[in-house]
């Protein structure tokens, strides 16, 4: 009498826990179920995953959305929308001052002409430290908007380049891209030195990279001593 209580006890318990295991696998699948959007790596865009995880490839931050049938992401960024680049250029010389971000970029670029891995390392720390420090209060609201965007993007570039000091293939990797936004927030703010924006045409199997430079002699950051004069003048800045 008493085992077969005790058998009937058991077999409620063992129906009881069974429920409970269902009832967590299906609030599991509700809670997925509202964040099915696709998200890529900004360095390589053929690794998608859910916001917030991690590329296979290089531990970034899956933060590019993936378009899924809908207006791709960038062509919506539309120009007329915004001020021109000198109209805000001269609105925010008193406000925000690019000067130290360039500085610690052209550290970064000089230090990867020379094939010095350590040199960008250290630059790359301090980069990533001045967009922390940086201070967008004096900005108006639409530039806050987009130097919100470019400082996140760069800061992350920034920092991966510090934190790789044996491996300046990949620092230059995500100097490419850096370049991109130190270009982009001088067109957003401007700055007080002459700029010259130069194009390296074989980085990246023939893709091509810019880089920004202080001077008019070319230099390659993507090369170094290798091809150190590859690449040519685009524009000044
Ligand atoms: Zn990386
Ligand atoms: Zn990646």
């Amino acid at each position: 009498m008493k085992t077969l209580f005790l058998t009937a006890f058991l077999a409620i318990t063992i129906v009881s826990c069974n429920n409970k295991a269902k009832e967590t696998e299906t609030n599991a699948t509700e809670t997925q179920a509202g964040s099915n959007e696709l998200f890529a790596c900004p360095m390589h865009p053929e690794v998608t995953g859910k916001k917030g995880e991690k590329c296979s490839k290089c531990g970034m931050e899956l933060t590019e959305p993936v378009a899924q049938g809908q207006p791709a992401h960038d062509s919506t960024h539309d120009d007329a929308a915004q001020p021109t680049a000198d109209e805000t250029a001269a609105n925010a010389t008193s406000a925000f001052s690019t000067d130290e971000i360039i500085a610690n970029y052209l550290k970064i670029k000089n230090a990867l002409t020379k094939d010095d891995a350590n040199g960008a390392a250290t630059a790359g720390k301090e980069l990533y430290k001045t967009f922390n420090s940086a201070d967008a209060s004096g900005l108006t609201a639409a530039q806050k908007k987009e130097y919100t965007d470019i400082a996140g993007d760069a800061k992350e570039h920034a920092e991966h380049i510090g934190d790789n000091a044996g491996k300046i293939a990949h620092q230059r990797e995500h100097f490419a891209i850096l370049s991109k936004d130190i270009n982009d927030l001088i067109k957003l703010l401007g700055s007080n030195k002459k700029l010259y924006q130069d194009h390296c045409p074989m980085y990246d199997d023939g893709k091509g990279a810019i880089w920004i430079s202080e001077s008019k002699e070319i230099k390659n950051p993507y090369y170094g001593s290798k091809m150190l004069t590859c690449g040519s003048l685009k524009k000044t800045l």
